[in-house]
């Protein structure tokens, strides 16, 4: 039968009986393999409409979506899914392909082990080689390494499983280097700062002291940055933790090492402490395949809650780029009680951020305030990227002219033309989450900033 003839047959048979699942799937697979997508993205959603819950179904609208590249309508149905208790193992699979996509590697990688790891069967050699992950050749050398570990501590060869591999900075930054963001500057003063160096005042109001901030918002905005000005400014230590850090610390090792993480904190206080993709350890303690990593979990938060030590003196920052993916335990008091969105600078902030970034650069009357009106959108990564375009061009002119020169307003304008703002993917998706799951009105900030409310 050709093609044509085989797709009538089967909408025949479905029009008989359109309460059969694996038959309209059969049919939208059939018609996106003959690239006929519309038509199968029409039938999914009429499936949806009837059985709106049916997973295999919102799976493979998804995979529809994406093989029209529709990568955003697809990433809002498959984040849907994933951020489910115990999510399906195709649906975490389908999320790395998509998070690769964007260019988001690591959470890809993150995705692709969960998936693997609930079902072994669904390994892809082309993920694989794209992210780096080969399960069999990192099973088989963590089982030796296991091996090793047992056969050292029988011997007495090991006196302590925990070696911390965290190092602390002296951030030589503060306030005056992070642009704009005034507001936010404010509440750290208020939530963390002034507790740290006047806590007799706090007292006497009767005011708990601790508790974390949040920082959340697109890529690039300068959550990092302020975190290492919020230790500059105390003229604290300061230590960036990534979440995956710790998640790939092997599990009953990393338990230790997490605790051995806060009490080296606390041993250097004041110091700052400061959790990037915050969201990677939140997300995954309601799908935890693993007792061993739900204790994780439950560790970092009794750690928050300063349960075995006090956590005086060690101020509490973390980040995120996907708020709708922490576990609400996160936000309870005294851990990420302050949940503060970072949004891309206004054009006053751009204009001090650009001050900043050329500061001690050869320049020639930049009109930074010109620069700032015409680069609406960008974020402070963005235009540090236009910098150091403009810089390099200024350098390679140098080098075959032989005469440096400074820079000029002009230089910055041509390089603000190669440099795409980098924010406008993630409020493509921030702002689904904030129109149809703002519980508590928690992401008016993003409502607002999109001109939505
Ligand atoms: P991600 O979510 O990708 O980790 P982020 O929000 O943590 O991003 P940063 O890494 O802090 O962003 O910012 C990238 C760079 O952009 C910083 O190293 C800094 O040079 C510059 N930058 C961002 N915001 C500011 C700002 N407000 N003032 C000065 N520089 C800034």
């Amino acid at each position: 039968m050709n093609d044509e003839k085989s797709i009538e047959a089967l909408r025949t048979a479905l029009e008989l009986s359109p309460e059969n699942v694996p038959l309209r799937i059969h049919l939208s697979d059939v018609l996106v393999r003959l690239r006929q997508y519309e038509d199968a993205e029409s039938l999914l959603r009429i499936g949806l409409g009837k059985d709106p819950d049916n997973l295999t179904m919102k799976l493979s609208l998804a995979e529809t979506f994406r093989a029209q590249d529709k990568i955003n309508e697809a990433m809002v149905l498959v984040e849907s899914l994933v951020g489910e208790r115990n999510p399906d193992a195709n649906a975490l699979l389908l999320h790395a392909k998509l998070l690769l996509h964007t260019g988001d590697e690591r959470h890809a990688a993150q995705q692709y082990r969960s998936a693997i790891d609930a079902n072994g069967d669904l390994v892809d050699d082309t993920l694989s080689e794209q992210l780096g992950i080969f399960p069999d050749r990192e099973w088989s050398n963590e089982d030796a390494e296991q091996r090793d570990w047992a056969a050292r501590e029988h011997a007495g060869d090991v006196p302590d499983r925990v070696e911390t591999t965290f190092e602390f900075e002296r951030p030589e930054i503060s306030f005056e280097d992070v642009g704009g963001m005034d507001a936010l500057k404010d509440e750290i003063r208020m939530k963390i700062i002034h507790p740290l160096t006047h806590p007799e005042i706090y007292e006497a109001y009767g005011k708990k002291i601790g508790g974390g901030i949040l920082l959340y918002g697109p890529p690039g905005c300068g959550k990092t940055h302020l975190a290492r000005a919020t230790a500059g400014q105390v003229k604290a230590k300061f230590m960036s933790v990534g979440i995956h850090q710790i998640l790939d610390m092997w599990i009953g090792n990393s338990e230790k090492q997490l605790h051995a993480l806060f009490d080296q904190a606390r041993r250097n206080r004041p110091c700052v402490l400061f959790f990037d993709e915050v969201d990677a350890l939140g997300a995954s303690r309601a799908d935890m395949k693993t007792s061993g990593s739900r204790h994780l979990i439950n560790q970092f938060l009794s750690e928050l809650d300063g349960v075995s030590a006090s956590n005086e003196g060690v101020l509490i920052l973390a980040a995120t780029n996907a708020p709708w993916h922490l576990d609400s335990a996160f936000r309870r008091p005294g851990r990420f009680d302050r949940v503060l969105f970072v949004p891309p600078p206004d054009q006053e902030a751009r204009s001090a951020i650009l001050d900043i970034l050329l500061a001690g650069k050869p320049t020639d009357r930049v009109d930074t305030r010109l620069l700032a009106k015409k680069t609406e959108g960008l974020s402070g990564a963005d235009l540090k990227a236009v910098v150091d375009i403009a810089i390099e061009a200024k350098l390679r002119a140098a080098m075959q002219e032989g005469i440096p020169k400074p820079l000029v307003t002009k230089d910055l304008q041509k390089a603000n033309g190669q440099v795409k703002p980098s924010t406008a993917e993630w409020f493509s998706t921030a702002k689904n989450y904030a129109m149809f799951s703002n519980q508590g009105g928690a992401y008016d900030d993003i409502l607002d900033y999109l001109k939505l409310r």
